[in-house]
């Protein structure tokens, strides 16, 4: 069986090879998970150009993990999804 995961962004359900994942940690620092194996809080956003743009333009990462603006993140995303 294959594991899936929510997307934060459409809420769909995907297996963890189409999700980033995006963690917290403690010190409230955010990094994108590339190997998944981040210890933290972590969330996941589909690797869809629309939930992308969706995500950064609602400030999902930020409102999930209560963080200030991360926009480095999102241009991370993006370039890991190209
Ligand atoms: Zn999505």
């Amino acid at each position: 069986m294959t594991v899936q995961r929510m997307c934060a962004v459409c809420r769909e359900r995907f297996d963890k090879s189409e999700l980033l994942r995006i963690v917290r940690f403690k010190d409230g620092e955010v990094k994108v998970d590339t190997g998944g194996k981040m210890q933290g809080r972590g969330m996941y956003i589909c690797k869809n150009n629309e939930c992308l743009s969706q995500a950064e333009k609602r400030k999902v990462i930020e409102r999930t993990f209560s963080v200030k603006n991360c926009p480095e993140i999102y241009s991370e995303i993006s370039e890991l999804c190209k």
